[in-house]
């Protein structure tokens, strides 16, 4: 008798531990049939970049070879999904479908529902398992918390099971050799994307790296190390939220109160697990209001006055502002696809502020050279910094400041801007005329402050306080989510007020 087929449709999640799909089609004692396409729209959508295609690729990779371990294999297509479905439906007439859910840009949110329309004309049985606490379709938020114990704290992560899956469609399968891209020149110095390597990433954080994570992630010197990076592996889902979540409660467990590194351990893995709630709240925001990728959160934030030159455009993203830090960072994204919170605010507060570009302009680039793109913070933390928001606080990031802080003896500087490795520390961290270097091209505290009266001025209105109130209860947080006990709220939650808690990931 032939044997009902699943096709596990390969998104964000190419791994084999912690699969709802996998473990689903087990449960229904279903063949298994792995399909990841390299979907033309979304290789052309101007928040691609190369980066981002070879995460894919490696991730892709990384699975084949898992698969093949356990005598499996996956089909790699380069086409639409409806398209390579539809195709694939023909040849192998699978019966159910099973995604993780994937909370992305506009073309993937269009995507998913015409799959689920297509899988409902074809009788296919779709389900789309969640990888995280966010809740389709939007959550009230005062249950977010619930959310998070019942798919993340109390769920235990599922280990790599066995994957069942004929001769005719593991050969079929092996068939598919990864598809011809436009070219694309991989840089050793990206991180890589693999089942295999997030594992490592993770214990070697855990074991290691991690002790350092309190006070190392705000300096570009220090956070490379010091940081989790982890966020490659979340954005692409070589590892779940889940597995990272258990793995630090663990190792919190385990930690000796005779040994005197516990407090600082302690310390570092609570603040690490304060960035994972993030991580949903944010993510929560975009799945509520997928408008938000066009559109900043609040109303009254939608006209801000921006100049939008493109000659300061491109100076910014070149790193040719005559701000050292600022062309640092740039230069280094650029390079690596990789900088810290601290840096990757402060870029942006530049853009925003003293530039005078639009969010939504700046937005492509920052996605492209971001390795580890992941919409809904992405989204959410470039519209916090640029203030339009509407309840934080508008920080302004000074980058002579953030230099003198953050990189005194101007290492991280020196690497990126080798113009400036001849000239002594102390002259560039005072923001003087450098030699050999442009001036600066525009003046910081004019621009800054012509900007942030325009958003307060935006603030204080009274139609901006009544529109405040309706945004937050939607999407603001309601409390500090930290915790690994959490204890249910005594009362429901606050009214909306612009002074509450927001989380934004600063450090
Ligand atoms: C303008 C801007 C854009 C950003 N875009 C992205 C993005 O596209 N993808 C991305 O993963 N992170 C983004 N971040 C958040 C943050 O900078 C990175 O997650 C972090 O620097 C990655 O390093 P890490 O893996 O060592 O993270 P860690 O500090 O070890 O944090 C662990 C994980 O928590 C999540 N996280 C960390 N900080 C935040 C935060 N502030 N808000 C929400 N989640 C957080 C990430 O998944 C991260 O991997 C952005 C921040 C800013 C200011």
């Amino acid at each position: 008798m032939t044997r009902r087929v699943a096709v596990w449709w390969v998104k964000r999640d190419a791994r084999l531990a912690d699969n709802a799909c996998l473990a689903e089609a087990e449960r229904l004692d279903l063949d298994v049939l792995p399909l990841f396409c390299f979907e033309p729209s979304l290789l052309t959508a101007d928040d691609t970049s190369a980066m981002h295609v070879h995460a894919q690729w490696q991730a892709v990779g990384g699975l084949r070879a898992g698969l093949r371990k356990l005598g499996a294999d996956i089909v790699v297509a380069h086409g639409e999904a409806i398209e390579k479905l539809a195709k694939l439906h023909a040849v192998v007439p699978f019966t159910h479908l099973f995604a993780h859910e994937e909370i992305g840009n506009g073309i993937t949110f269009r995507r998913d529902q015409a799959v689920a329309a297509w899988c409902r004309e074809q009788g296919v049985e779709y389900h789309e398992f969640p990888q995280s606490s966010v809740r389709r379709g939007g959550v009230n938020r005062d249950r977010l918390q619930r959310m998070w114990r019942s798919r993340i704290a109390d769920v235990v992560p599922l280990p790599v099971i066995a994957v069942r899956q004929s001769e005719d469609l593991r050969r079929l399968a092996a068939a598919s050799a990864f598809p011809k891209l436009p070219a694309f020149a991989p840089n050793l110095l990206w991180q890589p994307v693999n089942e295999t390597d997030a594992r490592t990433t993770l214990v070697d954080f855990l074991g290691r790296r991690g002790r350092w994570y309190r006070g190392g992630i705000s300096s570009p010197n220090t956070a490379f190390t010091a940081g989790s990076r982890l966020s490659v592996h979340l954005a692409w889902g070589t590892i779940s939220a889940r597995q990272v979540w258990h793995a630090v409660r663990d190792r919190l467990a385990e930690l000796d109160p005779a040994d005197p590194t516990s407090p600082r351990w302690k310390q570092s893995l609570e603040a690490f697990v304060s960035r994972l709630h993030w991580r949903d709240h944010f993510t929560q925001r975009l799945e509520s209001e997928p408008e938000l990728e066009f559109r900043s959160i609040h109303p009254k934030y939608r006209d801000v006055p921006y100049e939008n030159d493109e000659r300061l455009h491109a100076a910014w993203r070149d790193g040719r502002t005559g701000y050292p830090l600022v062309d640092a960072v740039m230069r280094c994204l650029a390079a690596t696809g990789f900088v810290n919170f601290r840096m990757r605010a402060m870029v942006t507060s530049f853009a925003c502020h003293v530039l005078h570009l639009d969010w939504r302009l700046i937005h492509p680039h920052l996605a492209r050279v971001f390795r580890d793109y992941d919409p809904g913070i992405h989204l959410n933390q470039l519209q916090m910094q640029a203030g339009v928001v509407g309840w934080n606080a508008i920080r302004v990031y000074n980058p002579t400041k953030q230099l003198a802080d953050w990189d005194a003896e101007g290492r991280f500087v020196k690497r990126w801007v080798p113009e400036l490795k001849g000239v002594p520390a102390e002259q560039i961290v005072r923001g003087e005329p450098l030699p050999d270097y442009p001036l600066p091209v525009v003046p910081f505290a004019e621009r800054a402050k012509w900007m942030t009266d325009a958003l307060y001025a935006i603030r204080k209105s009274a139609e901006a306080k009544a529109a405040t109130a309706g945004v937050y209860f939607k999407h603001g947080s309601r409390r500090k989510e930290t915790t690994f006990r959490p204890r249910r709220p005594k009362r429901p939650a606050p009214p909306p007020t612009p002074s509450l808690f927001d989380g934004d990931g600063s450090d």
